[in-house]
């Protein structure tokens, strides 16, 4: 029986980890679930930065495709003065203590958007909230949405340098993030039934040490699971973070971290495969 499990978690194709417009992603909801599908993805998680906004839109397409949607959000969290990401997956969107979470988060963005639209207008970017404004499909505005409208303005030439140049650190634009600390954001994760999950572990400016320690922290406060597969990770990578997860008792999870923007080169569901499925975290569901 447990062989027959394992080899159906092996011959799904699961991507955890997703964004629309709704965040910073380029598509509609309906129209990433449609991809999802046509990609042979059979569970699929929309995962848009800190709102659940998309997930009304995506799980009426999703019906109408049959394919299995898990609801889910990609929360901003500090550890240790820097900013991690946590994702929640199987949540109710609907329960307060979740909802009240993301309204102080979508709160800052609003604030933190003024601020970074004055320090980007204070190094001769005339009209940037407006601009940046123009280019979001709903209210939330990311570092994202500020960075296309440096490139479509001309200011800079991608989204490598936008960031480095603006939006980062002590740069015009780059504002620290004040985010809910990480055992808090677990916490309205599991307040709303869902698992938390840590995002893209290695993508953080983080030694291995500080990693290792960052695991052991949200490990202590309840994380369930960790992104051991994302969009590019190597052989190497993953041995080493699935390594990592099984000493801090952590489950592996799987996203590719869709966007849909044209250079990023990333496929929905296009993943590499688990190498031990019976850690993988949907095997209850
Ligand atoms: P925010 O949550 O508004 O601070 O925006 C963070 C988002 O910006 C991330 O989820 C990425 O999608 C994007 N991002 C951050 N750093 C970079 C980078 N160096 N190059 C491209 N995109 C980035
Ligand atoms: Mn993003
Ligand atoms: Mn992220
Ligand atoms: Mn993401």
């Amino acid at each position: 029986m447990f062989e027959i499990i394992v080899n159906i978690i092996t011959l799904m194709t699961i991507d955890l980890h997703n964004h629309s417009y709704y965040s910073d992603g380029v598509l509609s909801p309906s129209e990433v679930v449609c991809l999802a599908k046509e990609s042979g993805c059979n569970v699929f998680a929309l995962t848009d930065h800190d709102t659940t906004d998309g997930l009304i839109e995506a799980q009426q397409e999703a019906n109408n495709q049959n394919i299995k949607l898990v609801h889910g959000v990609e929360i901003s969290a500090m550890w240790s003065k820097m900013t991690i990401h946590i994702v929640g997956l199987n949540i109710d969107k609907d329960n307060p203590i979740l909802r009240s979470g993301l309204k102080q988060h979508q709160d800052f963005r609003k604030t933190r958007a003024e601020k970074m639209a004055r320090s980007l207008g204070g190094a001769g970017v005339v009209g940037a909230m407006e601009k940046t404004q123009a280019l979001a499909k709903t209210d939330m505005i990311t570092r994202t949405h500020f960075a296309q409208m440096l490139i479509q303005e001309g200011i800079c030439k991608d989204m490598k340098s936008v960031f480095r140049r603006f939006l980062t650190g002590k740069k015009p634009g780059g504002v620290g993030g004040k985010w809910a600390r990480f055992d808090e954001v677990i916490k309205w994760i599991h307040a709303a039934g869902g698992v938390a999950v840590l995002a893209h572990p290695l993508r953080y400016r983080m030694t291995n040490t500080k990693i290792q320690r960052m695991l052991s922290h949200l490990s202590n406060a309840g994380l369930d699971g960790v992104e051991v597969i994302t969009a590019h990770s190597t052989d190497g990578e993953i041995t080493l973070m699935s390594k990592w997860a099984n000493e801090h008792e952590l489950l592996h999870s799987c996203g590719s971290d869709y966007h849909g923007w044209n250079n990023q080169r990333i496929k929905i569901g296009c993943l590499k495969d688990f190498s031990n499925p019976d850690r993988a975290l949907w095997r209850d569901w």
